[in-house]
């Protein structure tokens, strides 16, 4: 379980939270909005407004809707379980029953609506239909064998993305996010190592 701050909006509007969508999935990025899962989790999604930013900052979601507390708390059980059979899956191990029933049912019900356009594609729905959406991309994702799901190399991050680099030779869910970090890392300590 993660722990949150108990009540009040203390990262929404501010925006002094941002987002990163490099998952390479949408439902991948709603689970990585959980930081270092084992140690210390950070949640950036404390209230339904740093939830309805989320949504708006997915391309592939709807620009805006409108989350209640009951639709925050579905978003979240969505997200944990997502995570869950994400790692299920990258540890080989079999899916969790429970996290498995409430994909499956967010899976079930309408989805956005879309409209092609000169200017590309718009979505738009309410949160119970981003919801459904991020279930089925979560099980088209989940169900492909051939998707290389693996957890970021920062030991810290717990991100889970999907590798689509030739050779599935990638090692960090984003170059800015950790990638950076970690070289940056390596190179002080070689500097220490250097002159001590
Ligand atoms: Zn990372």
């Amino acid at each position: 379980m993660v722990t949150r701050l108990p009540s009040g909006c203390v990262t929404g509007q501010d925006g002094d939270v941002d987002f990163a969508f490099v998952s390479g999935n949408p439902a991948l990025d709603l689970a990585g909005t959980v930081g270092s899962r084992r140690d210390r989790p950070s949640d950036a999604l404390t209230c339904p407004a740093d939830l309805e930013r989320w949504v708006a900052e997915c391309a592939e979601l709807p620009d805006r809707v409108t989350a209640d507390a009951t639709t925050f708390e579905a978003a979240l059980s969505l997200r944990e379980a997502v995570y869950r059979l994400a790692l299920d899956r990258v540890l080989g191990r079999p899916f969790d029953p429970d996290s498995l029933e409430i994909v499956n049912r967010a899976a079930a019900g309408p989805m956005p609506a879309i409209r092609l356009s000169d200017s590309g594609v718009s979505t738009s729905g309410d949160l119970p239909a981003v919801l459904t959406q991020l279930a089925r991309s979560a099980i088209a994702l989940l169900a492909d064998p051939d998707a290389c799901l693996k957890e970021c190399g920062r030991t810290d991050c717990t991100r889970i993305y999907l590798d689509r680099s030739r050779g599935a030779r990638r090692n960090w869910c984003g170059m800015e996010e950790c990638g950076n970090r970690v070289k940056a890392a390596a190179y002080r300590a070689r500097k220490r190592a250097r002159s001590s």
